[in-house]
């Protein structure tokens, strides 16, 4: 059992600002798929304000709640008061995480993330990328390099990451000089989004400065709880991207993350973080049309977490014309979730997914385009399994296709 009151000069304010609203519940795809008030940020935040304000003694149950999390920007976005959901989930998962301890939350989740890595190639994917971040990116003695190790697949993994693919300085005949910023999923699992991402970076006209120095940006630590181990992540990266003025980033939870500074201060890395399509909409041209029929998964990591709303859209009509269909509900959650969320709640994730694909399967696209990375690796494996014919790519996939 642990206690929270520590917390609670920590969390006031923040706390405070909640009303109770329940605003946030149109917005929040967990309470959606569950109708279950305990799994939506107003139900988190009233059991979390009773535990840390009455000193109960917390056990599994309250642990569960506070890590089940898709880490979606919308119930943030849409609170009308302002109250910084992911901010106090990601503090008061760091207090279970020291209090528990690593092999508390492994004996919770543990057999979940067993079944669920045994059960699906996406999930082995992203457990991998953990086990491979934690054992070639963090200090000798950290606390994940051993934990994380049964969960290690290089079959999980590309056979070549996208720091080793990439040049350094990929030039350009433009003026434009941007840094990239390439996130951990997208470096083990998804070097070919890399390398998309380059590609058309180099077309729009920007030269691109990859430095092979970068590390994970912390984000999949803040959603374990490891604030400390994120906090030193980000302050690396910070280092590295000092002498740029403009960080690109292709992966849209990375740059949420970043954005957002969930990591910790990050010396002004988060003022300078774009997504790629922002830079594209300002100099990207297609000299071919995309020849099936394209739609767009408007995530919400990029849409509420990097406010990117309108670019990748138009910039995906100007390459598809006619081809380009609508999604119903497009806003709507993949289930991927940031973070473990898949791993620790696979069944709930499967639930939201299977809506997800219902939807894409409804609007007869040949391809769904996303710039969350996570997405599109979850969406394609639910895809393939529903027989359906649709895939997913990135939208820089698609964008390189025509340049
Ligand atoms: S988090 Fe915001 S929207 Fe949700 S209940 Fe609290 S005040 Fe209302």
């Amino acid at each position: 059992m642990t206690e929270l009151t520590e917390l609670l000069p920590v969390l006031d304010d923040d706390m405070t600002k909640c009303v109770k609203c329940g605003m946030c519940h149109a917005h929040d795809a967990l309470y959606l798929a569950s109708l279950d008030e305990s799994l939506g940020t107003r139900g988190q935040l009233m059991l979390l304000n009773a535990a840390v304000r009455e000193g109960a003694q917390v056990g599994d149950l309250f642990t569960e709640k506070m890590f089940c999390s898709l880490n979606s920007y919308d119930p943030q976005t849409n609170c009308p008061t302002g109250t910084p959901v992911l901010k106090i989930l990601a503090q008061v998962r760091q207090h279970l995480l020291k209090t528990r301890g690593l092999q508390g939350l492994a004996d919770m989740f543990g057999e979940r993330v067993l079944a669920a890595v045994s059960a699906s190639a996406a999930a082995r994917q992203r457990a991998a990328v953990l086990a491979k971040v934690a054992a070639a990116e963090l200090p000798a003695g950290n606390q994940w390099t051993d934990a994380l190790r049964p969960l290690s697949d290089a079959g999980a993994l590309a056979p070549a990451t996208a720091l080793e693919l990439l040049p350094e300085v990929s030039p350009a005949k433009g003026t434009g000089r941007v840094a990239y910023l390439v996130g951990s999923l997208t470096n083990y699992a998804a070097p070919e989004i890399a390398q998309a991402t380059v590609k058309v970076l180099n077309a729009a006209g920007y030269e691109v400065v990859t430095p092979k120095a970068q590390k994970c940006p912390g984000d999949l630590f803040v959603t374990l709880g490891d604030l400390d181990t994120a906090a030193a992540l980000a302050a690396h990266n910070a280092a590295v991207f000092a002498e740029f003025d403009t960080v690109v980033t292709s992966c849209a939870a990375t740059g949420a993350a970043v954005k957002n500074g969930l990591a910790g201060d990050d010396s002004g890395l988060s003022a300078k973080v774009r997504d790629v399509t922002e830079l594209l909409a300002e100099g990207f041209a297609p000299r071919a049309r995309l020849d099936r029929k394209v739609a767009y998964h408007d995530d919400c990591q990029l849409r509420a977490g990097m406010k990117v709303t309108k670019e990748p859209k138009a910039l995906l009509t100007a390459a598809a014309g006619s081809n380009f269909v609508e999604l119903a509900a497009a806003d709507s959650a993949s289930g991927a979730g940031e973070g473990p969320f898949s791993l620790f709640f696979a069944p709930l994730a499967q639930k939201i997914t299977a809506k997800k694909v219902e939807r894409i399967v409804e609007s007869k696209a040949d391809v769904v385009a996303s710039g969350n990375v996570a997405a599109v690796l979850h969406l394609n494996e639910a895809l393939e399994r529903a027989g359906a014919s649709a895939r997913m790519k990135h939208t820089v996939e698609l964008l390189a296709e025509v340049c």
